[in-house]
């Protein structure tokens, strides 16, 4: 087993856990807590409530957003591609949705679950950054429009998978707006950094987003599964998902002000997740969950820095948050593409070999980049310094 909590874990993102954490998911199997409807646990379902507007409240997003929580970020975007689907009211034949070649493939694969067949996927291309060029985006509305399609749903992604890039979000949403089409945000790792107020910019224009996902399972120290769903308009959301058979009713479906969770997302049954993150929140505080982020912005600056530094290595992408996306260019393979892609895939197998961090890689613009990704609880400097010192080690 490799242990994704262990301070030399710099594969794909973190997915941390914390004291807290562990203690709110034990508490919540005691309890056997079944959260599908307020009748038989109202604490679930107001805590999940309670839970929700802090967080809301921490990421600063408008006073109109709620949030539910869902069990990963991959659900949540087929809730909102669902949800745009039902609210576009249209033949879904006619629906074309929107995302760039650097988002995730939950993306791609919320389409297909939701029936948007292939020829009504646009792939934006991305700038030198790897962010989303929005004026394509905005020729591409509009030759569909004037297609007789109809724009159905834009993703946008605020920390992409392959490099952390950014990608526009008020442009797009102005663009999406525009269009007609439902406003969807991916922050599903970047997300929880946005409380952190030197990051929140990177959010700006969220408040034009229909819904937004981020992982409380990645960054903010809960365990998983624990994802945060953050919508405009919850009654979408409830002519999406809610069918009320007989054996569901309760004495409160009239009382607009009892939330049925289950009414909310795919599943009936639900986990009492909210209560792991109120544990952490409770426990932490925001400001030294905010330090913890903070610091690991640093380490990954710190890495960018040393990289740089190095006459033989080559950063691939700007490193805004805590990724660092790189490769070994030996002067006598330098220019040989093919070449270097099979070196630095031999260099990082080497590295996993010797079991004390564990890395893995992507392409960016069609070059091998081997990722390192910091933010495990437990990481710090000396842990920052010793995978380079590996990776360099291997290098030689
Ligand atoms: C991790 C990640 C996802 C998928 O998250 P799950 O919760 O595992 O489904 C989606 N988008 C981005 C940008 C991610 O980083």
């Amino acid at each position: 087993m490799t242990h994704w909590g262990h301070p030399g874990w710099f594969a794909y993102f973190p997915s941390n856990s914390s004291p807290p954490s562990v203690l709110g998911e034990l508490l919540s199997a005691g309890l056997g807590a079944q959260c599908m409807s307020w009748e038989t646990s109202p604490a679930a379902t107001e805590l999940e409530q309670t839970v929700m507007d802090w967080y809301r409240q921490l990421l600063r997003l408008p006073e109109g957003f709620t949030g539910v929580i869902q069990d990963t970020a991959s659900s949540a975007t087929l809730v909102a591609f669902l949800t745009a689907r039902e609210h576009a009211g249209v033949d879904p034949g006619r629906l074309v949705a929107y995302w760039s070649s650097e988002a995730h493939s939950s993306i791609p694969k919320a389409a297909r679950i939701a029936g948007i067949a292939i020829a009504q996927r646009r792939i934006v291309p991305v700038d030198r950054d790897f962010a989303m060029q929005p004026d394509v985006l905005a020729q591409m509305t509009a030759a569909d429009r004037a297609q007789g399609l109809v724009p159905g749903i834009v993703v946008a992604t605020m920390g992409t998978t392959s490099s952390t890039a950014c990608d526009p979000l008020r442009q797009i949403g102005e663009i999406a707006q525009q269009a007609g089409a439902w406003y969807h945000i991916d922050a599903a790792y970047a997300g929880s950094a946005a409380i952190v107020p030197e990051v929140r910019p990177r959010l700006d224009g969220v408040e034009l987003a229909d819904s937004m996902v981020t992982n409380p399972h990645k960054w903010l120290l809960t365990n998983f599964d624990c994802s945060a769903y953050f919508v405009r308009d919850v009654n979408a959301l409830l002519q999406t998902f809610s069918i009320l058979p007989e054996y569901l009713r309760t004495r409160h479906d009239a009382d607009s002000a009892a939330v049925n969770f289950r009414d909310w997302g795919i599943p009936l049954g639900r986990r009492f997740r909210a209560l792991k993150l109120w544990f952490v929140l409770r426990s932490y505080g925001a400001e030294a969950i905010r330090t913890m982020i903070r610091g690991h912005i640093q380490l990954g600056h710190d890495l960018a820095g040393w990289v740089d530094a190095e006459p033989e290595f080559e950063r691939l992408a700007p490193a805004p948050l805590a990724l660092v996306c790189l490769r070994h260019v030996p002067p006598a393979l330098a220019g040989d593409e093919t070449a270097l892609a099979a070196h630095n895939a031999a260099l990082m197998a080497r590295v996993n070999a010797g079991g004390a961090v564990h890395l893995t890689h992507t392409t960016l613009a069609g070059k091998y980049a081997i990722r390192v990704a910091i933010g495990s609880f437990r990481t710090e400097r000396r842990h920052v310094a010793e995978v380079w010192r590996i990776i360099r080690d291997a290098a030689r």
